[in-house]
């Protein structure tokens, strides 16, 4: 079973926000080959199994063959099963919500969408639609746990708004598009909708005018963290690299120290330089050593090792026979952690099984930029001066 699409647009929806915020980067990135991690490979599992579980539901499609191969990935557990049925469940409201505005909404499973009126070759795949008098709803299934995501001003969404609108405005009518993210993982749900006159809008003045560009390879760099993560140039990028580099240079008005503003401002520059530096490194690593690429000032050596058993029975037994108890030897049993064990369990069942067994300690105290959505804590060096404040 082929896992991820045998096909990718240039300028598709998913790396939207990086060619309309930096149209040469779809070109240079062309260069670069797409690389698999195992969260795409999971991500893409995740996806052919919420397709074939909506399939079964709403076209009464038997899928016992797919869902074997599914279940046979080495990616499949029971907490992407109950993950997928979460979504598959939110469809399933999406529906019933639509079904009191008209009785027979449509759903479109997994639909390649085509916009090239306004993108040369623009085209995706929509996860799921539905069609409810005059209301559009365009659904998207995130299934990383990392970065919440916002519907809002998404271009990635609009496309497969676009997309929809273009295939499905000839046959219905379709008045608003309302375009819906859906994290299971992260239990999250972000809409957002637009009148399809303003995508249309959109579309022409903004959309077009870029995706030309982009497609001829022209227009400006324009680095930023959000268009460069995941950009296939990021490591070689020149701008980016000058960039990174223009904003290390920091300009401290005091030569002597940095005060505590400019510690604040180097601070917010540190996750964005630490992983520009990474993927700097990680390619000169890859391409010295794959590809013996010299580097000038580098070189590749042995790394360093640490040791480990080659055969333990043996060695438990060259103990044992030492005179060294079994209990010394050996840890004693110990659970799977947390993640093993809601994969094994399913995340809802372990909590159904155990939930009351399973804390959550107070996190240790993380300095976080001020924009962070957590409330701000009050450390014990703070609590102190409050005291000493309040007997004065
Ligand atoms: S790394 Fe950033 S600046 Fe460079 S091409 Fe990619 S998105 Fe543009």
């Amino acid at each position: 079973m082929t896992l991820l699409p045998d096909r990718h647009a240039l300028l598709g929806p998913s790396g939207a926000h990086m060619w309309l915020a930096c149209p040469p980067s779809a070109r240079l990135g062309e260069q670069y080959p797409d690389t698999e991690s195992d969260y795409t490979r999971e991500g893409t599992l995740a996806h052919r199994l919420a397709e074939l579980r909506l399939r079964e539901q709403w076209e009464g499609r038997d899928i016992t063959e797919q869902l074997q191969e599914v279940q046979a990935s080495p990616f499949y557990n029971n907490a992407m099963a109950e993950h997928v049925a979460d979504y598959v469940d939110f469809i399933a409201e999406r529906m019933a919500e639509a079904k009191t505005r008209c009785p027979d909404p449509q759903l479109y499973i997994e639909t390649e969408v085509h916009y090239e009126d306004y993108v040369p070759d623009g085209f995706g795949t929509s996860d799921a639609c539905i069609i409810a008098d005059g209301i559009m709803d365009v659904i998207d299934l995130k299934f990383g746990a990392g970065v919440p995501v916002e519907a809002k001003d998404n271009p990635q969404m609009r496309l497969y708004g676009l997309g929809q609108y273009l295939e499905l405005s000839w046959a219905y009518r379709i008045d608003t598009v309302r375009m819906t993210i859906f994290q299971p993982r992260l239990g999250r749900i972000s809409s957002s909708s637009i009148q399809a006159k303003e995508l249309l809008d959109w579309a022409e003045n903004e959309l077009k005018p870029v995706a030309a560009l982009a497609w001829a390879g022209g227009g400006e760099f324009h680095p930023g963290e959000d268009q460069c993560r995941w950009c296939k140039a990021a490591a070689v990028c020149r701008a980016r690299a000058e960039y990174q580099l223009e904003l290390a240079k920091y300009d401290f008005a005091d030569p002597a120290t940095m005060s505590w503003e400019d510690v604040g401002k180097v601070l917010a520059r540190i996750s964005d330089l630490t992983k520009w530096a990474e993927q700097v490194q990680a390619y000169a690593q890859s391409a010295a050593i794959t590809h013996g690429q010299i580097i000038p000032g580098w070189k590749l050596v042995q790394g360093r090792s640490n040791r480990k058993y080659a055969d333990e029975p043996a060695i438990a037994a060259a103990l044992r026979k030492a005179g060294y108890k079994a209990g010394e030897i050996y840890k004693p049993k110990a659970l799977l952690g947390l993640t093993a064990m809601e994969k094994l369990v399913g995340a809802k069942k372990l909590n159904q099984l155990a939930g009351q067994y399973i804390i959550k300690p107070e996190g240790a105290p993380a300095l976080v930029p001020e924009s962070d959505k957590r409330p701000a804590i009050h450390t014990a060096a703070q609590a102190a001066e409050d005291f000493k404040e309040d007997l004065t």
